[in-house]
C-alpha cells in the first residue's frame, strides 16, 4: 500500500488552548517501506499514526491511499479498508478483556468473515511466531504487558495487512524481545512486501528501517 500525506494539520481544543499535535505533515511511504518516526512523549506520533491508519480525521490536508484521496470514502469503505488492508498496533494494545489471547488474534479474521478452523489455525501460528505458544488461553489481565504487547502485534498480522501501523510496539518489552519484534516486521517487509511505519522513542529499533523521520511539536522532518 502506498500513502501520502499532503499538509496534514491535526488541531485539539482544550478549553481555550489550541494544540496543533500533527501540523503541516507531508510524507510519502510507498510499497515494501519500513518507516520510522521518532520523538519524545507528547510530540505528535499517535496522532499521525491515528491519522495514517484512518482511526481519525484530518482538521485540514489530505491523506492519500494508493493515490485515492481518503476524505471520499464512505464510514464503510474506511472501516473496509482498516480492517482487510490495515494492521494497527495501538500503544495502549485495545485488547478485548473477555476474550483469550487466542480469540483476540482471532477476532479481526472472524470480522472479516473468514471460517473457523482458517482462523484458529493462522493465530496460533501467530501467537506461537511472537513467543505465545504457552499464552493461547490467557485472558490479557493474566498476561505481562509485553505478552499483551505481542498479543496485539499478532492481532495486526491476522488479515494479511499491506501496511503495518505500530504504535511504539515494543516500549514495554526488554531489548531482546524488542528485537525479535522488529525483525519480525522486518521479514514482513521483506517476505509480503508490506509497508510499515512504526512509531517509537526507541533508537535501537530504528536500525532496519529504510527511513527515519523525527516529530516535534507536530513537526515532521526528515532525519
Ligand atoms: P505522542 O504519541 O508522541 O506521545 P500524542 O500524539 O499522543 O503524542 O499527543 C500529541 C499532543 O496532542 C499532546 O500534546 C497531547 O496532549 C495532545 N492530544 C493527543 N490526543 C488528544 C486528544 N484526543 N484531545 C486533546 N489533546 C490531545
Ligand atoms: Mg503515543
Amino acid at each position: 500500500m502506498k500513502i501520502r500525506a499532503v499538509n496534514l494539520t491535526r488541531v485539539f481544543h482544550i478549553g481555550l488552548s489550541r494544540i496543533a499535535a500533527v501540523n503541516d505533515v507531508n510524507l510519502e511511504v510507498n510499497e515494501e517501506k519500513f518507516i520510522a518516526v521518532i520523538g519524545p512523549s507528547g510530540s505528535g506520533k499517535s496522532t499521525l499514526l491515528n491519522l495514517l491508519g484512518l482511526n481519525d480525521y484530518p482538521t485540514s490536508g489530505k491523506m492519500l491511499i494508493d493515490s485515492k484521496d481518503t476524505a471520499l470514502l464512505s464510514k464503510k469503505e474506511r472501516r473496509k479498508i482498516r480492517l482487510f488492508r490495515i494492521g494497527f498496533v495501538f500503544q495502549t494494545f485495545n485488547l478485548l478483556s473477555t476474550l483469550s489471547a487466542l480469540e483476540n488474534v482471532e477476532l479481526p479474521m472472524s470480522l472479516a468473515g473468514k471460517p473457523l478452523e482458517d482462523q484458529r489455525e493462522k493465530a496460533v501460528k501467530l501467537l506461537e511466531n511472537v513467543g505465545l505458544a504457552h499464552r493461547l488461553d490467557h485472558r490479557p489481565k493474566e498476561l505481562s504487558v509485553g505478552e499483551m504487547q505481542r498479543v496485539a502485534i499478532a492481532r495486526s498480522l491476522i488479515n494479511n495487512p499491506e501496511l503495518i501501523i505500530a504504535d511504539e510496539p515494543t516500549g514495554e518489552l526488554d531489548s531482546k524481545r524488542a528485537n525479535e519484534i522488529v525483525d519480525l516486521l522486518f521479514d514482513l517487509k521483506k517476505r509480503h512486501k508490506t509497508t510499515i511505519i512504526v512509531a517509537t522513542h526507541d533508537q535501537e529499533i530504528v536500525e532496519p528501517a529504510d527511513e527515519i523521520y523525527k516529530i516535534m511539536d507536530g513537526k515532521l522532518s526528515h532525519r
